[in-house]
């Protein structure tokens, strides 16, 4: 079968064809005016490499009868995109090889050439060469700002925190935008990272800096949390964590797990009761939040806990499709209690196998909260679901395999 890019050199050899290339108007007519032309014989070989399907030998043939000039050069620029945009990586790469090649080329177009070679590497996966090219570009062209956006997320994918924060800084400078939250997460990456090494004090410093921005991230608030935890400090470890819940109660997704953790490891489980009813008092939504995180999290023990699961699963309609809540809210407080823990089991095992999180940008979703969107690639857009599809779940798990 011909590929695309065969169709697309035939084209480009019948364009040439109509410029009169292929008659031999670059070679020595004959004195006969009247007798036809001879055919260019570099035109037939072309077209014979195409005929065969030799897409390569014809493009090589194009290079070479077509060379790089000023009137030329815009139709290699747009062969070479073509084929990058068709995933024919090594053709575009060929051609604005082809190009640099040109001994006497102006220079926005040798920049032109080595940003779109660039950016072949990176279609290629080649992120070295790409991030060479793009670093020559990045210190002075007019691809400038393209190519330290580039360079932040070739460093971001090969986590190279402190060039990404190097790249970003220049393009804050360049383009006039704030990077602030962007360079605050890169900051947090090294946190993170620190923080693994237990190299406390490069983890604090790092928040620090992560912290020093505006907008904030939350990121910044739930490290620090976590650095405390790890150096023991459960007193500023909670306040930490308490206040994370307060300016932003999405995290309690975060923040319960570690807050259970510490106030039983503390054996202080009554002061967790009183926060924690306090805090429904204030904000009773956020007892949906609350029975979701201990349900995916597998979290009980905790009255007030169990007490928002129990009222989330009570009130979930779509299990009465399943469970007969009835019987259950019948049954004496033990046969309920059992009831109640056999439904919460099975969701807690159904819900893990879905995703828990959605990027409110572009509507990716995934199981663990994800700092950077992968798919488009923004920082802290995720949002946790705030209900499970059971509906959904329990028609899967029930469906026959
Ligand atoms: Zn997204």
């Amino acid at each position: 079968m011909p590929t695309e890019s065969t169709f697309l050199l035939a084209a480009l050899f019948l364009l040439l064809a109509a410029a009169g290339w292929a008659l031999g108007r670059f070679g020595e007519r004959d004195e006969d005016e009247d007798a036809p032309p001879p055919l260019n014989i570099d035109y037939l070989k072309g077209l014979n490499f195409l005929l065969n399907e030799q897409t390569d030998q014809a493009l090589e043939h194009f290079l070479k009868m077509v060379r790089v000039d000023d009137k030329t050069i815009e139709t290699h620029f747009a062969l070479g995109s073509l084929f990058r945009r068709r995933g024919e990586v090594d053709r575009a790469i060929r051609i604005h090889q082809n190009i640099i090649a040109r001994p006497d080329l102006a220079a926005e177009q040798r920049d032109q050439a080595l940003f779109s070679l660039a950016k072949d590497y990176l279609k290629a996966g080649l992120l070295d060469r790409a991030e060479n090219l793009f670093v020559r570009l990045g210190e002075g062209s007019r691809y400038q700002v393209e190519a330290l956006e580039q360079l932040c997320r070739i460093y971001e994918q090969e986590r190279e925190w402190h060039r990404a924060i190097d790249s970003g800084q220049k393009l804050e400078v360049l383009s006039g935008e704030s990077l602030a939250l962007q360079i605050a997460h890169y900051y947090c990456e090294l946190a993170e990272q620190a923080v693994l090494k237990k190299d406390y004090s490069s983890a604090r410093a790092y928040v620090k800096k992560a912290q020093s921005g505006r907008p904030r991230t939350q990121r910044g608030a739930l490290t620090r949390a976590q650095i405390a935890r790890d150096t023991g400090d459960n007193k500023t470890a909670l306040k930490l964590y308490h206040r994370i819940i307060d300016e932003n109660t999405y995290l309690i997704t975060e923040a319960l797990p570690a807050l259970v953790d510490i106030y039983a490891s503390e054996g202080s489980n009554d002061k967790m009761e009183k926060s924690l009813r306090a805090l429904l008092a204030v904000s009773p939504k956020m007892k949906t939040d609350v029975a979701y995180t201990a349900i995916v999290n597998d979290i009980g023990g905790s009255a007030i806990i169990d007490e928002c699961v129990e009222e989330y699963m009570l009130s979930e309609a779509t299990l009465t499709a399943f469970v007969d809540l009835q019987t259950v809210r019948d049954a004496t407080d033990d046969g309920r209690q059992a009831a109640l823990n056999k439904v919460r089991t099975a969701l807690s095992k159904l819900a893990s196998t879905i995703p828990r999180y959605q990027c409110k940008e572009c509507g990716f979703s995934s199981q663990r909260l994800l700092w950077q969107c992968p798919s488009c690639r923004d920082w802290e857009t995720q949002r946790p679901f705030t209900t499970v599809s059971f509906d959904s779940l329990l028609q899967r798990s029930s469906s026959p395999r």
